[in-house]
């Protein structure tokens, strides 16, 4: 007792960590310390997994945090007065933890969390309605869909309460039945006797999973489980101006609960195909549009796509590559508020190639006329280098 490690030690965390990284330290170590994982040497496994879950009790308590942080250890050996201890089903002289009849239960709990639940030894620790869990959807979407919204209809597959018995597993016509060997607590308690006195362990029941109930006659359609799994046809409304990784809740979409819970949600996230000619940059859209140097030389009017359809643009005279041509509210909606962004035409101006004998006598004819003069810009350059080099 006296050489007990200090709580936040045996977690690995600082003593200013948040609830958060309490959590994600304490699951970190119960799955480093899982039975599956340490059969080469369970006992040490199991001691460590019991060191991590009682301090992790005690971290994760508010209550009890405070206590241990004001009189650490000794605040729940009894001695120190404070009653935080309570709720670990210890009774008479030993303080202590004793709940650690509980640590199977909580490795159900916590993996099940951790990795989706969704198989079948749920662990049922707690009595009440238990929500059910959440699902994720992964939905792929045009580019156009995302600018403009879609209703669609997703078929998920899930669980939901057996119409037949509605919940119960009992087959309809009969009840479940009190548990005999907890008397319908759903708890088992065990007393010990120890050098220090009696100790008592408080369990779920092994019988009925802690539901306090056992079904004698159970439910043909659901074979007891109180649910089916279903495909279920869900309406989801995708909203105009989503984009990758928009995540939609459907309320309730998810897995049936258990014992009276609410269902959970489903969250449907989407991915947005790439387009061939448009690109999005928040909610402006982008689009690339290639030009001859005659038409950026002399001006001209293009058709250009946009979300909306064709529009005709007038392209100034002398415009370079690389110029940016701003369309207003041409551009995605905003997913919240009103209005659209903009499209931006990118003008990628194009040098000839494969010239025929004549384009070439032109362009020789265009070059020896007034040479010194075609673009400014070009001339502050040239006189830049030569400046550089004298
Ligand atoms: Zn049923
Ligand atoms: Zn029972």
């Amino acid at each position: 007792m006296s050489e007990k490690r200090d709580y936040y030690e045996v977690l690995g965390v600082p003593k200013n960590a948040t609830e958060v990284d309490i959590k994600k330290a304490f699951r970190k170590l119960a799955r480093k310390y899982h039975p599956d994982l340490n059969k080469d040497n369970p006992k040490e496994a199991e001691e460590k997994f019991k060191e991590a879950n009682e301090a992790y009790e005690v971290l994760s308590d508010s209550k009890k945090r405070a206590q241990y942080d004001q009189f650490g250890h000794a605040a729940f050996d009894g001695s120190a007065g404070a009653g935080g201890a309570g709720g670990f089903g210890n009774f008479g002289g030993f303080g202590g933890f004793g709940g650690f009849g509980d640590s199977s239960g909580d490795f159900g709990d916590i993996f099940d969390a951790f990795f989706g639940g969704g198989g079948g030894g749920r662990s049922s620790r707690r009595q009440g309605p238990q929500r059910g869990d959440d699902l994720r959807y992964n939905l792929e979407i045009s580019f156009e869909e995302a600018a403009f919204g879609k209703d669609t209809e997703l078929t998920i597959p899930r669980t939901e309460e057996c119409k037949t018995c509605h919940g119960t597993g009992a087959k309809p016509g009969t009840q479940p039945e009190e548990c005999p060997k907890c008397h319908g607590t759903g708890q088992i308690q065990e007393v010990h006797n120890t050098p220090f006195g009696r100790m008592v362990n408080t369990r779920t029941c092994d019988r009925c999973n802690g539901t306090g109930k056992i079904v004698k006659t159970p439910c043909p359609d659901c074979h007891g489980e109180g649910h089916t799994r279903v495909r279920r046809k869900i309406k989801v409304k995708i909203p105009a101006g989503v984009d990758n990784d928009s995540r939609i809740r459907v309320s309730g979409g998810g897995e049936a609960g258990t014992r009276g819970g609410s269902s959970g949600d489903l969250y449907v996230y989407i991915t947005v195909k790439p387009h061939k000619i448009f690109h999005r940059d928040g909610n402006d859209v982008i689009c690339e549009v290639p030009i001859s140097f005659v038409q950026a030389s002399l001006g001209d009017k293009i058709e250009v796509p946009t979300l909306d359809g064709k529009v005709e643009i007038s392209i100034p005279a002398g415009i370079q590559s690389g110029t940016i041509l701003r369309m207003k509210n041409k551009g995605v909606p905003y997913l919240r508020g009103i209005g659209r962004g903009d499209q931006h035409i990118k003008v990628k101006v194009l040098t000839p190639q494969k010239l025929t004998a004549k384009q070439k006598g032109l362009l020789e004819e265009f070059a020896s006329e007034n040479n010194e003069n075609v673009n400014p810009e070009q001339k502050t350059w040239q006189d830049k280098i030569k400046r550089f080099f004298k």
